[in-house]
Order: structure tokens, then C-alpha cells, then sequence
């Protein structure tokens, strides 16, 4: 059978189902953003992994080695923030082809120190190995939390209200960019790329609203709303409204989104790789989130819809029209 029938989340599912952790001491196997266990007193080590091979994730031709090796760690990060956890230790792995010389790969390690001055994480192993003709970039990243602060998919509750951290579209219209699909002026070039190849990991935001305890649910918007919110609502058997007129877009989308070719929900909805935070909380909590994005991280949060009975995700669409998301995002198969 290929894998194409199954598709990535089938063959994920799958394995979920068979590989169940035995022992208590998991607190999460496959099927989150990372996997956590029990440490010692009540704490937890979340460990999570991504893979990023060129021609499939990024061109050569497209991103600097340091830009490259920035983003490798980035997206690893997004998925401790996705759990609410502090990022701790890396491993980093390559498969390096022939036209891979010395200097790119210490321009590639070299892209990772802010992050890693950021975060205080240290690199503390990984493999090398040699390669057909693709670069290969592992990274693995363990990240701590204490047991009771975690943040799952499976967590969201019926009339929860649904929150991004950022806006969304952006880095999916830099991917059009960078292939050569959509032409804009300079300006909005280098904010698009900018987006699609510097996503900002959002740790403070994920660790704040673990440590406060203002979710029920969280994920990284790593593949689409669409497909990121079906996560949630499928683990947690639950359905999902969101409304199209409180997506949030970036001042650059709105400039361009009368363009032609240019669909800014499309882009939300099934574009990826935005890396904000999606996470659903009690209506509550409302008032301490906005207040806590607005004055202590002094970074933006966005109402956009919420949790209902049933399985199916719906978007209220300008028109007042309410329509079943059935598409999802990026697809590796
Ligand atoms: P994310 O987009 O947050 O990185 P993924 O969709 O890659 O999440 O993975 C979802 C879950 O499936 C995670 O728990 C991950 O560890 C697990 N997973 C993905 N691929 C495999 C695999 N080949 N074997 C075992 N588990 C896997
Ligand atoms: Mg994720």
C-alpha cells in the first residue's frame, strides 16, 4: 500500500494505537507536539524531534546556511512551546551531501546562537553521516515542565474559546515568494520571506499560559489552522466555529490581499509553517490572557472562535455563510 492511501496523520494515528506507553511514568507518547515522562518530584522532560530535508522542507537556493540552521532549531522549539515547557538540551543530527563544505556547516551552527544565548539551551550530541545528494537536518530538543503545568492536544472543553498568538498566512505567502508564484514589491518580498524563514518560537507565550494555568488545550500552528485545530477538536472529541472575520492578518497581507493569486484565508487556513500558538481556554480566563499578552509579554493574542459538541470545525465566513472545513493543510504524502 503507499503511504498516500494512509496518509501522514493515518500512519501517525496507527502508530499511536499501537504503541501505547506501558507504564505510568509516560505521561504522553506518540501523538502530541512532544512526548513527555515523569522525572523526579512531579517533573516532567518533554522530548520532541523534527526533520527538515532539503527539496522537501527548503531549497538550498532559498535560505542561507545560517538562516537555515536558525530555523531547524526554531521550529523544534515551537513544539516545547506547544506544551507549555522550557526548552532545555540539543541534539542535532546531518546528513550531509558532497556540495556541503566545512564553512556552510558552521554558518548552519552559527545561525543557532541567538536562540541558544535566548533560551540557554546547550548542544549535547547528535550524528553525522553522509548523504546522497539532500542535506538532512535533525534536531531533537528536551524541554522540562512540571507535571500538572502541561498543556495537551486532547484537553479543549466544550464553549472554550479558540486563540492564536500571531498572525497567520504570512509565512505560507513567503513560500509563494520564495517559489517564484507571487511577485511583489521589495518591501513585501523580504516581509513575506522573513516570515517564512525566521519563525519566532514562542516559549514565553507557551510557558506563561502553562505556568498560569489559562489553557485546556494547545498545538503549534505548524501545518494550517485548519489542520492544527483538527488536532485539537479530534483528540479531544470535540467541534470547532472560528469566524473569518477575526482571523488575524498582518498589516503586509491586508496591503496585498486584493492582489490576484492572493487568498489570505487559504493561506491561514491550509498554508503551515506560521508557528503560532493555537490554544483554547475557559471564557474566564478571557480577560487575564489579554491582560497578560498586553502587559507582560507585550505580544498580540487573538480571539477567533470556539468550542462546540460534535466533530465537524466550521468557519462563519464574512458572508455570514457558515461553512464545514473539510481540507486540511500540508500534506508530506
Ligand atoms: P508536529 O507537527 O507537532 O511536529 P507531528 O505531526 O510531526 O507533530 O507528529 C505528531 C506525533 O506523532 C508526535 O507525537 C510524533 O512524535 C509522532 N510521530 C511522528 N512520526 C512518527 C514516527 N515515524 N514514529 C513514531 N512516532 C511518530
Ligand atoms: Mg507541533
Amino acid at each position: 500500500m503507499k503511504l498516500k492511501e494512509i496518509g501522514e496523520f493515518g500512519f501517525i494515528s496507527d502508530l499511536e494505537k499501537k504503541y501505547k506507553p506501558d507504564t505510568s511514568e509516560v505521561l504522553k507518547g506518540i501523538g502530541d507536539d512532544a512526548a513527555a515522562f515523569l522525572n523526579e518530584d512531579n517533573y516532567a522532560v518533554l522530548l520532541t524531534t523534527d526533520m527538515l530535508i532539503e527539496n522537501i522542507h527548503f531549497r538550498i537556493s532559498d535560505i542561507s546556511a545560517k538562516e537555515l540552521g536558525f530555523k531547524s532549531l526554531a521550529v523544534n522549539l515551537s513544539d516545547i512551546a506547544a506544551m507549555g515547557g522550557k526548552p532545555q538540551n540539543v541534539f542535532l543530527s546531518l546528513g550531509i551531501p558532497d556540495k556541503i563544505s566545512y564553512e556552510y556547516l558552521t554558518d548552519l551552527y552559527t545561525g543557532m546562537e541567538d536562540l541558544k544565548k535566548q533560551y540557554d539551551l546547550n548542544i549535547i550530541g547528535g550524528d553525522t553521516s553522509s548523504s546522497g545528494n539532500d542535506l538532512f537536518i535533525n534536531i531533537v530538543i528536551t524541554g522540562t515542565i512540571k507535571e500538572e503545568e502541561i498543556i495537551y492536544r486532547n484537553g479543549a472543553k466544550i464553549n472554550d474559546k479558540i486563540f492564536v498568538t500571531g498572525y497567520l498566512g504570512d509565512s505560507a505567502c513567503g513560500l509563494d515568494v520564495l517559489l517564484g508564484k507571487l511577485e511583489l514589491d521589495e518591501n513585501h518580498n523580504n516581509y513575506f520571506r522573513d516570515a517564512h524563514i525566521k519563525p519566532k518560537p514562542q516559549i514565553n507565550e507557551g510557558r506563561t499560559i502553562a505556568q498560569l494555568k489559562l489553557a485546556n488545550s494547545m498545538i503549534d500552528i505548524s501545518d494550517g489552522l485548519a489542520s492544527d485545530l483538527k488536532h485539537i477538536c479530534q483528540q479531544s472529541s470535540a467541534g470547532a466555529v472560528i469566524y473569518e472575520d477575526k482571523i488575524p492578518y498582518s498589516k503586509y497581507m491586508n496591503e496585498i490581499s486584493s492582489l490576484e493569486n492572493v487568498e489570505p484565508l487559504d493561506y491561514a487556513l491550509y498554508g503551515g509553517e506560521d508557528y503560532s500558538l493555537l490554544f483554547t481556554a475557559a471564557q474566564d480566563n478571557k480577560d487575564k490572557l489579554y491582560d497578560i499578552f498586553n502587559s507582560k509579554l507585550k505580544t498580540s493574542l487573538f480571539e477567533i472562535g470556539e468550542i462546540v459538541q460534535g466533530n465537524d470545525i466550521e468557519i462563519v465566513l464574512k458572508s455570514d455563510e457558515k461553512k464545514k472545513i473539510v481540507k486540511t493543510g500540508f500534506h508530506h504524502f
